[in-house]
């Protein structure tokens, strides 16, 4: 574990008001507040820095975990040896389906670089609109350029076209989806190792206004840490700048990767949104086009949880802007947790129970199909509406939609919204996407536990990543935050946790 410590500041009182600033605000006394959210924080990140996910080691098991978990979700599920139940866990056949062979394959490789090639032309030939994101703990806000949702759109045109006109049988990703997922797999350590490694360059771009601004931070401040950043013009993650090669390669040691500081191109961001997510769109039709051939129809479960997943994606891209403002982008690196998540685990696990509904023989009643309308409704609409909130209030406080809701003043500057969906629990948002989860899998039936992977899966991760986002809170916020929390008590659900 790794700690320090230095000077503590005692904490100004707070009040408690209706919201006051606004984004222009903002950016008259940005200079202003920068500086002090930047000192801030670099008080409470010294006073308390620790590995996370139990360190090193940690990190070496879940490199291995989560690779193993999407090969064994096809040993534990598929048509020719069945899938697991609760009562078969033990004495099930744990075995690749021979259908889906071999592991390996050049095709997939090409066709999984390719994916990523065209992902990557149509964002950059295309236009997009331009957001600048968070203030950094330096200082500087980025721009980006987001057209993911143009990038589904274009993509959408050209597979329905070419699979209408039988130029490419999507349903053979089916068949692929084991060499497919080795060569995800691949492909996402290599990109890792890629960023770390970039993550030592010297951005030649801005070298210039780096020693600028390296002369006045030496003046100015005390923070070996943030004079290496800027001299090197590369922004680095708080969480991974340890030191420790495993671990930062892990996390991701550089917070924002791009080519040049002055570059819309940032690989997080699009990497988040762009390949992964569109990706697990495509494998979900592939199995639907599956089942067609097989069946000669589509049946209602399928056409349930393609639905809902197109929803929850086309809603994302739709809403990419708010993006900008979650963790995995003003906190975290971009290290192998994030690449992987984006590149493999979120279209090769959460495709699962498409894939099992086209291998399966399921049926719904009408009762049920309801009752999965409306956790899906029910869910979709706290997700949606918690995520927009806050969204809007970071972004434009004095919007109609916000400026009446309660918040707290902290002392970094920003503030802590105490009424509305926010006032409920700390991260209703949450709940709203655990509701879908259950939506997406119910229609799988209750024969098997494997379809359930994902609600469960996706429970603990919820929190674990509500313990992660609380803990970086109080470091940023302090008794702000404890106070916060006295107040909105509930953490996730409502009057249960
Ligand atoms: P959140 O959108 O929940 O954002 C957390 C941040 O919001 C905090 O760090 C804090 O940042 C700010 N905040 C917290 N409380 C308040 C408050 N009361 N008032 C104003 N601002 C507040 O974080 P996530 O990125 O974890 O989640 C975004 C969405 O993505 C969620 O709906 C989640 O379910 C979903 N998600 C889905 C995943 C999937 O695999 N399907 C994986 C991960 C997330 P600050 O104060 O600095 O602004």
């Amino acid at each position: 574990m790794v700690s320090a410590t230095t000077r503590s500041r005692k904490p100004k009182p707070t009040t408690t008001t209706a919201t006051t600033t606004t984004l222009d605000d903002d950016k008259k006394t940005g200079n202003k507040k920068d500086i002090k959210i930047k000192k801030h924080e670099r008080e409470r990140k010294h006073k308390h820095q620790e590995f996370e996910f139990f360190g090193p080691k940690g990190a070496v098991l879940i490199t291995i975990l989560l690779p193993f978990t999407c090969f064994f979700l096809v040993k534990a599920c598929n048509e020719e040896h069945g899938c697991v139940s609760l009562w078969t866990i033990f004495e099930h056949e744990y075995e690749f389906p021979k259908k889906m062979f071999p592991l390996l394959s050049l095709r997939s490789f090409l066709v999984q670089v390719g994916w990523f090639v065209w992902c990557l032309i149509l964002h950059l030939s295309m236009p997009g609109t331009r957001k600048e994101g968070v203030i950094l703990k330096n200082g500087e806000r980025l721009e980006y350029k987001l057209n993911a949702f143009r990038v589904l759109v274009v993509t959408s045109v050209v597979i329905s076209t070419l699979t209408w006109l039988d130029l490419i049988q999507l349903r053979a990703l089916h068949g692929m989806f084991l060499s497919m997922l080795s060569a995800g797999c691949a492909f996402a350590f290599a990109l890792t190792t890629f960023l770390y490694v970039a993550s030592f360059r010297k951005d030649r771009g801005n070298d210039d206004d780096a020693s600028k601004k390296k002369k006045k931070t030496k003046k100015n401040d005390d923070d070996d840490d943030d004079e290496k950043e800027v001299g090197s013009s590369v922004l680095l993650a708080n969480g991974g700048n340890t030191g420790n090669v495993i671990y930062d390669w892990f996390i991701g040691r550089e917070l924002n990767p791009r080519f040049s500081r002055k570059s819309t191109f940032d690989i997080k961001v699009f990497c988040e949104l762009t390949p992964g997510l569109i990706g697990w769109l495509i494998l979900n039709f592939s199995f639907m086009h599956e089942q067609f051939y097989r069946l000669g129809y589509v049946t209602k479960p399928m056409i349930l949880v393609n639905m809902f997943q197109t929803v929850y994606v086309v809603d994302a891209l739709w809403n990419e802007a708010a993006i900008l403002t979650t963790m995995d982008v003003t906190t975290d690196g971009f290290g192998f947790m994030l690449v992987f998540g984006d590149l493999v685990w979120v279209p090769f696990t959460y495709s699962l129970q498409c894939r099992y509904i086209a291998e399966n023989d399921v049926e719904i009643s009408t009762a049920m199909t309801v009752l999965i309308l409306m956790i899906q409704c029910i869910g979709y609409y706290t997700f949606r509406a918690s995520n927009g909130q806050k969204n809007l209030f970071r972004t434009n406080p004095k919007s109609q939609k916000v400026k009446h809701l309660k918040s707290i003043k902290t002392q970094r500057g920003t503030n802590l919204l105490i009424s509305g969906w926010w006032g409920i629990a700390r991260h209703i948002n949450y709940f709203g996407d655990w509701l879908m989860a259950w939506a997406w899998c119910l229609p799988c039936g209750f024969k098997h536990v494997a379809p359930y992977f994902y609600v469960i899966y996706f429970g603990i991760l919820l929190v674990h990543r509500d313990l992660r986002d609380c803990e970086q809170c109080e470091l940023k916020y302090g008794e702000d935050w404890k106070k916060y929390c006295r107040i909105v008590k509930y953490r996730i659900i409502p009057y249960v946790y």
